[in-house]
């Protein structure tokens, strides 16, 4: 979930691992995550592919569970680690996939690069869980945070009461 400099490195990264390792990897643009059906358009547009193979997965692993790219391979991906996303609150797992999704959905420069575009991407998560009826109270948001909130590269409180403003904004 943290955009590093090394991002676009990471994702060449990725999209080389794709093609040496895993020669079928097409899978869907819809996922049913415990009954909630996922997906993500671009902001032209796309459908965004979701991966959940085991490559996938080790690399969506080591960054918060969910990751999100532009695959010259592939196209607009979000890859996920449903392992991963099955241990931690379900509110905190659709936090991961919406925020990885405003990665791609948000117009190219307001979604993806500097910190105050992961607030835009926050900010568009938590609206995503509220508008899908997933944040009805403080409860629920204090539950979609917590898992981000106890990460190493964590979710840090001005992060925290920024989204709280955008869920009641
Ligand atoms: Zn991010």
């Amino acid at each position: 979930m943290i955009v590093t400099a090394f991002r676009v490195l990471l994702a060449l990264g990725a999209a080389l691992i794709f093609a040496m390792s895993t020669p079928a990897v097409a899978q869907s643009h819809y996922l049913n995550f415990n009954g909630i059906p996922l997906n993500c358009t671009t902001a032209n547009g796309r459908p965004v592919q979701i991966f959940t193979s085991p490559s996938a997965a080790r690399f969506a692993s080591q960054h918060g569970g969910g990751y999100a790219l532009n695959s010259p391979r592939y196209g607009p991906l979000i890859l996920l680690d449903l392992r991963l996303l099955n241990r931690i609150p379900y509110r905190a797992a659709l936090l991961v996939f919406y925020h990885e999704c405003a990665h791609l959905a948000l117009p190219f420069g307001v979604g993806l690069g500097s910190a105050s575009q992961e607030r835009n991407a926050d900010c568009f998560a938590i609206r995503a869980l509220r508008d899908h009826g997933v944040i009805r109270t403080w409860g629920d948001f204090d539950s979609a945070v917590s898992y981000a909130a106890s990460m190493r590269h964590s979710l840090t409180n001005s992060r925290i009461e920024a989204m709280a403003r955008c869920v009641s904004g």
